[in-house]
């Protein structure tokens, strides 16, 4: 579905991330792991347009390595940036109804603010409310919620659990492999445990660059994995 091809991503002179390639297939979950200053956000946001690169990344078969945000979104691709940045001071509902407002999410916004509503009946309790207001895992529900809004078929998912209560994030990573059903999934995460448990296939970035690959089940049982990340 998704093909990144030998991307290198640059900050001014300064290069962050090097040769990265990976495929993401319809109807999974990919995690990208690693951890704090590895890279993983510059890969995610380097794919939408927000990070200087070169490299090619294409969406279906087509070159979209130049295409601006909105027009990726219109293609269906829906970008949650991590630190949950929602409107605070906007309702849960307008908060919703923004994330519908593209071309492709327009026409059938009502039945999307149900099926976020049914996946996250918090939100239902609470849409009257500033979204500034609720709490850190709810608004992380919001910025879920909301990037489902644009009806992606692929959702990119920037750290989801950062800085939430453990309960609340386990309820998040439940929610996610519900979303995946329906969505492709990529998810930067570093968290590798819960990460690996729900992803289909996983990329361990390590200094800007893929270090490992493997099933969730294999990055699991990896004893690199064990003893550097999950502390075995
Ligand atoms: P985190 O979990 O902290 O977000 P990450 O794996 O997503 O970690 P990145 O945020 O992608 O890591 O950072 C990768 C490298 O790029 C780091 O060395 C970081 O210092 C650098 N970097 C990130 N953002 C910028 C920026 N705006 N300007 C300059 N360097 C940056």
């Amino acid at each position: 579905m998704l093909q990144i091809d030998k991307l290198n991503s640059f900050y001014g002179n300064v290069q962050a991330v090097w040769d990265v390639s990976f495929e993401v297939k319809e109807g999974e979950i990919l995690a990208i792991i690693g951890t704090n200053g590895a890279g993983k956000t510059t890969i995610m946001q380097s794919i939408v347009g927000l990070v200087s690169k070169t490299g090619a990344v294409k969406f279906q078969g087509n070159d979209i390595s130049d295409m601006p945000a909105h027009k990726m979104a219109e293609l269906g691709i829906s970008y949650v940036p991590e630190g949950r940045k929602v409107f605070p001071e906007m309702t849960v509902m307008e908060n919703l109804v923004v994330g519908g407002y593209n071309k492709r999410s327009r026409a059938g916004r009502q039945d999307m603010i149900s099926y976020v509503l049914d996946t996250f009946p918090r939100l239902k309790e609470r849409l009257t409310n500033l979204a500034g207001n609720l709490s850190g895992g709810e608004q992380q529900m919001l910025a879920i919620g909301r990037g489902l809004m644009a009806r992606p078929r692929l959702l990119l998912l920037d750290e989801p659990s950062l800085g939430i209560a453990p309960i609340l994030s386990d309820e998040i990573f439940k929610k996610i492999v519900e979303i995946k059903k329906e969505i492709t999934i990529v998810l930067v995460e570093q968290h590798l445990h819960h990460a690996l448990s729900i992803c289909d296939r996983g990329y361990v970035i390590e200094n800007g660059r893929i270090s490992l690959d493997g099933t969730g089940e294999a990055l699991r049982n990896n004893r690199h994995i064990q003893s550097v990340y999950l502390g075995m």
